[in-house]
């Protein structure tokens, strides 16, 4: 598991250091991930801050679903442009 906080949206609340301080540390007055892993043991905390981030700051990416959403969405995307090139064209010229 890897989590991820965007600068950009941090707040600097704490609340994920807090939730999870073997992850999340404060610099600069925003959070950041100093692990390159979630350690074992601190899989849910880690879940539990990003749950509770009042700015949803935090991503987790979960080894196995995170490949599997990344092939889903990509299907999908390949499937949506398919469909969109059988529909006949409503422009009034084809
Ligand atoms: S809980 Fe969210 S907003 Fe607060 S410090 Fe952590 S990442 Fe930033």
């Amino acid at each position: 598991m890897k989590a991820k906080v965007d600068q950009g949206l941090c707040v600097g609340s704490r609340d994920c250091v807090s939730a999870c301080p073997s992850v999340f540390k404060m610099r600069d007055g925003k959070s950041s991930v100093y692990v390159e892993e979630v350690p074992a043991g601190s899989e849910d905390e880690c879940r539990k801050a990003s749950k509770e981030c009042p700015a949803s700051a935090i991503s987790i990416e979960e080894k196995k679903d995170s490949k599997l959403s990344h092939c889903q969405s990509t299907v999908t995307a390949e499937h949506e442009r398919s469909q969109d090139a059988d529909e006949p064209c409503d422009d009034g010229i084809g």
